[in-house]
């Protein structure tokens, strides 16, 4: 195949004549001063059996018929394809029925073109491409016609010129440009001008996907569609991706509301909303975007969530709080969101504003958010606006719209949260003993380092250490049997979770030794709280097989001097306890 684009796509060309854009592969349009809808025809110079594409509007018909002049005599064209029926494209075919002479030209459409072209009223016969297995030999030079339906019209289809790859797309790929160039030279700026174009008439994505899809397999080019600019190769396969993934049918989403620039504003800032929730790496980031994309639509200076967690309890979510949030009751208006069904149309979406019931007007717009996998609501998104807002059926659809990609959001700062709860639910089994629900040996060091240093820091006035051991525990043991010994260990940690405040540390050491850290206000404050544990421990009281045993506790207590290590004072209170075990036990001792 030759692939020589006759012109440079990158420099500027002579409009006004007929420009050679690929093999013998002629454009021979005409640019209508002021209109951003222009025409292309395509001339295929092929001898006597050349073909002209799309031969276009009343308006255009003398121009380009002298640049067909300039490649060819009229009497070489053979063919007339039209590859749908529209004015635009069809309408010179009344001029040129009368001046073509040779009884073998063809119109060459599809039979849904045909049944309305043929009101026209020509001579001209009729080639149908269904009829020829959808290909036309010219002798040497093939050209493939490729169905897509509805790409706007239900017989609509596109040329494949297979000796140069190029694609006569027809309305496929056109776009709203109004400048002189003929070939697209940034990918971006054509793709806006395309997507108006195509988010307007084309009936679906999937109907729009589907037409895309048979183009898949075609060495493509060059793409010269019948209004907008010519598509060069190193474009070609970006702009298909691009519109493969472009929403069309906006007209659908508001049956009530015709007006095309406000639908197509509104899509753009869904998008744009979808796009922060997507890329959006924290959830500060998600809704920092999400305010600006809603900005142009509302007039947006806030945004929180309230959703009910995997625990039934509900939080508040804003961007300070990332996805721990905060516990937090649902205000009303808005907490009546929670628990609604799902609405079958996007005109009864719930929207709730706070200025009383049935109010249509408001500054605070809350929205159920449904989780993708439920029908009820379980959160509610709250808007604060700048200024109230009607609710009328554009707001109502807006906010059902918003609610998607917000739905996404929230469902992950739930998630994130549930996955941070488990975390500290693990941390806690790592740093608690399975018996006493004490802590352990693996927390004693961080928690007492942070106890400590808040000691050197003088945000504490006194830690005391107090070193706690069951007198003659084994005995238990060994009359008893071991699980009367961890019945007993089980009550003395209760006593000692009990009688401490949250500021203390409760540690089981190990066996039946316990350490406790107790932010005191002096050693003799310290004291007293020491004794009145070891008090509690001796006057614990079973049942069962125990029913009658007395235990007792000897304990040493160290006050902490600024700067001192751990080990140290737990070493100072443990000598104090071993000064207590000595001197007849089931006493305290303070070092
Ligand atoms: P002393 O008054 O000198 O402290 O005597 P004691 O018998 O309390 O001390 P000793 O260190 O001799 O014995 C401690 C006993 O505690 C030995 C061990 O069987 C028992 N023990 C340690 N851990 C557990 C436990 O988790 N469950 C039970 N039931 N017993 C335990
Ligand atoms: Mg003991
Ligand atoms: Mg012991």
């Amino acid at each position: 195949m030759a692939v020589t684009t006759h012109v440079d796509p990158d420099s500027s060309c002579d409009t006004s004549r007929a420009i050679e854009v690929a093999d013998r592969v002629w454009w021979v349009g005409v640019k209508l001063p002021g209109d951003s809808f222009q025409c292309h025809t395509y001339l295929i110079e092929h001898g006597d059996q050349s073909v002209l594409i799309d031969p276009g509007s009343l308006l255009s018909c003398d121009a380009m018929l002298a640049k067909v002049e300039e490649v060819v005599a009229l009497s070489d064209i053979r063919w007339f394809v039209c590859q749908h029926q529209d004015p635009d494209i069809t309408a010179a075919l009344t001029r040129l029925d009368r001046m073509v002479t040779r009884p073998d030209a063809a119109i060459v459409t599809h039979w849904r073109a045909e049944k309305l072209i043929r009101h026209y009223g020509l001579q001209l016969p009729f080639w149908l491409v269904a009829e020829h297995d959808w290909r036309l030999d010219l002798g040497g030079r093939q050209l493939d016609f490729v169905f897509t339906p509805y790409l706007h019209f239900p017989g609509s289809f596109v040329t494949y010129d297979r000796r140069t790859g190029t694609l006569f797309s027809s309305d496929l790929f056109g776009g709203f440009t109004g400048d002189e160039d003929l070939f697209v030279s940034d990918e971006d700026a054509y793709f806006e001008a395309m997507r108006p174009f195509h988010e307007h008439y084309m009936p679906s994505r999937e109907i729009l996907a589907h037409g895309l899809q048979r183009l898949e397999g075609l060495d493509l080019q060059l793409i010269a569609p019948q209004h907008g600019k010519l598509i060069p190769r190193k474009y070609c396969a970006g702009l298909i991706k691009r519109l493969t993934n472009l929403d069309c049918g906006l007209y659908l989403m508001v049956e009530t509301d015709n007006d095309f620039h406000r639908l197509s504003e509104m899509n753009a800032i869904l998008r744009s909303a979808l796009d922060g929730i997507i890329f959006g790496r924290d959830f500060r980031e998600t809704t920092g975007h999400l305010l600006e994309a809603v900005r142009p639509m509302l007039p947006a200076e806030t945004l929180e969530f309230y959703a009910i967690d995997a625990d039934g309890r509900s939080v508040r979510f804003e961007p300070k709080t990332r996805f721990r949030g905060v516990d937090c009751e649902i205000p009303a208006p808005f907490s009546s969101l929670i628990g609604v069904t799902r609405p079958s149309s996007e005109l009864a979406f719930p929207v709730v504003v706070d200025g009383g019931a049935g109010a249509v007007t408001g500054r605070n717009v809350g929205f159920p958010l449904f989780s993708p996998v439920s029908t009820h609501a379980e959160a509610v998104g709250v808007i604060r606006l700048a200024e109230g807002v009607v609710l009328d059926d554009m707001a109502r659809r807006a906010f059902a719209r918003l609610s998607q990609p917000l739905e996404v959001a929230v469902e992950r700062q739930l998630l994130l949260r549930s996955m941070d709860n488990k975390r500290r639910e693990l941390y806690e089994i790592s740093i608690r003993d399975t018996l006493t629900g004490l802590y352990n040996r693996t927390y004693l060091h961080d928690a007492a380092q942070r106890l400590l240093a808040m000691q050197d820091r003088r945000d504490i006035a006194a830690v005391a250490v107090m070193m706690l051991d069951l007198d003659h525990f084994k005995d238990v043991n060994d009359t008893y049997g071991h699980a009367a010994g961890d019945q007993v260990l089980e009550a003395v940690g209760a006593v000692l979770r009990n009688e401490t405040r949250s500021a203390d540390i409760a540690v089981r050491l190990g066996g039946e030794e316990f350490v406790v850290f107790l932010v005191e206000s002096s050693m003799g404050a310290a004291t007293m709280t020491a004794e009145r544990i070891r008090q509690a421990v001796g006057s614990l009281e079973f049942d069962g097989d125990i029913e009658g045993l007395v235990v007792s506790a000897s304990a040493g207590v160290a006050m902490r001097r600024q700067g001192e290590l751990v080990e140290d004072v737990i070493a100072r209170a443990d000598s104090a306890l071993y000064e207590a075990k000595n001197s007849g036990r089931n006493r305290l001792v303070c070092a």
